[in-house]
């Protein structure tokens, strides 16, 4: 087959797939858990990870450089790093990184590392013991900060700590927060809250990026940093004489679907161009009745077809997308 890049109607160069490998997750942020109990997907619904490596290597005939794996949570998932050592050898990957909430992080440091992962995003909503505990519904701040450090000392950079900015409850620590930035060199990406799924809370008063950027200007100037051509949505800054950088992700105040080139993979093996709408094409189908790779690329090529220009939801939408974030993989 031929190099065929994955271009669609708007011309955006589709190189970047994010995987789920598992819908469970073994917090419950109230952000993003469903209130209701969504049956789990049983392991025979979930893709094995040799079907995933196979679409991978598609993936990267079809013009894909770049994989991030997410989940639900991946390192709860068996045999996730062996999974990640094979991962990271499939030829034509520039990049390939894990996003974690940190609890099973401090012991398997080493594992990612020499699983060839070299950089990783953790989520971290607050600084405050407390507060993660009503966030996530587990006593478990300290376990993560430590291994958030550990990772740090043994090399894995960078580090991006994702922020879900969520009135009412990590507003007044947002500059605490990116203060972080002056003492290493994490990158700190500040989050809008999207309104997908039906999460156990209800916020209906995201706070924008353009009010973030107002909570942290007691730190000083943020000066831009240049976002490079594999980058991220994320608007990159600095703050003078800091380590780190500051991002702000503003998926709904300043959609950057202009600049989108991902695609999403699901746990169940469904292929989705869009965080926030529901489409998708089954890939889980052909792949177990045995398709070729012809047959399987034509499914990327249909989903790339339908990929919205942008997405729908405005902020007051909430509950549009009724696929849960724990599903999708964020
Ligand atoms: N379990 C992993 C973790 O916690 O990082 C990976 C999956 S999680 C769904 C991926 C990212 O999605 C996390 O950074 C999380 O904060 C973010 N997320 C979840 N629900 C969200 C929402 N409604 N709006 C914005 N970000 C959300």
């Amino acid at each position: 087959m031929q190099k065929c890049k994955l271009i669609d109607r708007y011309n955006r160069n589709l190189n970047y797939l994010r995987i789920s490998i598992t819908d469970r997750c073994n917090l419950r942020c109230v952000y993003c858990v469903p209130r209701e109990l969504i049956p789990k997907l049983s392991h025979d619904q979930i893709l094995r990870y040799e079907e995933i490596l196979r679409v991978v290597r598609l993936g990267v005939r079809l013009g894909i450089s770049k994989i991030r794996i997410t989940g639900g949570e991946p390192l709860v998932r068996k045999g996730v790093y062996t999974f990640l050592k094979e991962l990271t050898k499939v030829e034509g990957l520039t990049d390939v990184s894990l996003t974690t909430n940190g609890v099973f992080l401090f012991d398997n440091v080493e594992k990612i590392r020499s699983a060839g992962i070299r950089r990783i995003n953790v989520s971290l909503d607050t600084l405050n013991q407390k507060k993660f505990q009503e966030i996530t519904g587990y006593d478990m701040f300290h376990q993560v900060w430590e291994a958030i450090l550990l990772a740090y000392r043994a090399g894995i950079d960078p580090i991006k700590l994702n922020v879900v900015a969520l009135r009412g409850v990590n507003d007044d620590e947002l500059a605490d927060i990116a203060k972080l930035s002056f003492t290493y060199p994490f990158h700190i990406r500040f989050i809008e809250h999207m309104p997908i799924g039906k999460a156990r809370r209800r916020f209906d008063a995201p706070i924008l990026v353009p009010e973030i950027k107002h909570r942290l200007q007691s730190l000083g100037k943020l000066a831009p940093v240049e976002n490079g051509t594999n980058d991220g949505p994320a608007e990159r800054y600095r703050f003078k004489d800091a380590m780190g950088e500051i991002g702000f992700i503003s998926a709904l105040s300043h959609h950057f679907c202009s600049k989108c080139n991902r695609l999403r993979l699901t746990a169940n093996g469904q292929l989705r161009t869009c965080l926030l709408s529901d489409h998708q094409e089954d890939l889980k189908g052909p792949l177990r009745s045995g398709h070729s790779d012809n047959e399987l690329a034509e499914v990327f090529f249909k989903a790339v077809r339908s990929k919205p220009l942008e997405h729908k939801v405005a902020t007051h939408q909430s509950e549009s997308i009724s696929t849960q974030m724990c599903a999708i993989g964020g």
